[in-house]
């Protein structure tokens, strides 16, 4: 163990706790930030108290933003009769660099994993339900991870709706098996989108 001065110490391991930063790449930032300039190293730990502060979930669709309700859902050019259903804000990143969804969304925050625990009152299904009651809805686009979890998500929540006689559709091809939605392309991602099937 190398014997850092306390406050580096101490920066280091807080950087070392960021995904995909191994030790040596957290001494490394460490170090890097020791020598920028004050105002600059300033403006970084200004820009992760900030985002901390005023970044919240839009208490429609679960997305991350600073302002209820969120800039998609608020949209009144966005298609209320369509809502794509995601695990993960970031998915909505993705689909919204594809430029081909004019939906709304709503995200779970997470998928139904009985192996991790993860039943379905603790993702968002019961918040799209009350949403599905209280609007123009049509279809329903799943579009969950094609993983053994997100699949099971979609079917379940098809399950649901289906005899809400709400068209539920499933993204299909170009996706991985066992993929990531945050990890695929625009091309991929909107053949996906085009490809979706009832489910
Ligand atoms: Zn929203």
């Amino acid at each position: 163990m190398e014997c850092f001065p306390k406050p580096i110490a101490k920066l280091i391991e807080e950087f070392s706790k960021l995904p995909g930063v191994g030790k040596k790449t957290a001494q490394r930032l460490a170090f890097y930030v020791l020598n920028m300039e004050k105002e600059e190293a300033l403006s970084l730990a200004n820009a992760i108290v900030n985002a901390k502060r005023d970044i919240k979930y839009c208490s429609i669709c679960g997305n991350l933003t600073d302002r209820d309700p969120c800039v998609i859902c608020s949209n009144k050019k966005r298609d209320e009769t369509l809502i794509c259903v995601v695990e993960d804000p970031k998915d909505i990143v993705a689909m919204e660099r594809t430029k081909e969804f004019k939906g709304l969304y709503h995200v779970l925050h997470g998928s139904i994993s009985p192996m991790e625990g993860i039943g379905p009152e603790d993702i968002r299904i019961r918040e799209l339900l009350v949403r599905i009651k209280n609007s123009p809805v049509k279809e329903i686009i799943l579009a969950t991870n094609p993983t053994i979890e997100g699949e099971a998500t979609a079917m379940y929540i098809s399950k649901l709706i289906k005899p809400m006689g709400i068209k539920t559709t499933r993204i299909a091809h170009g996706i991985p098996v066992g993929g990531d939605l945050e990890y695929a392309d625009e091309v991929t991602l909107s053949k996906a989108l085009e490809g979706r099937r009832e489910i």
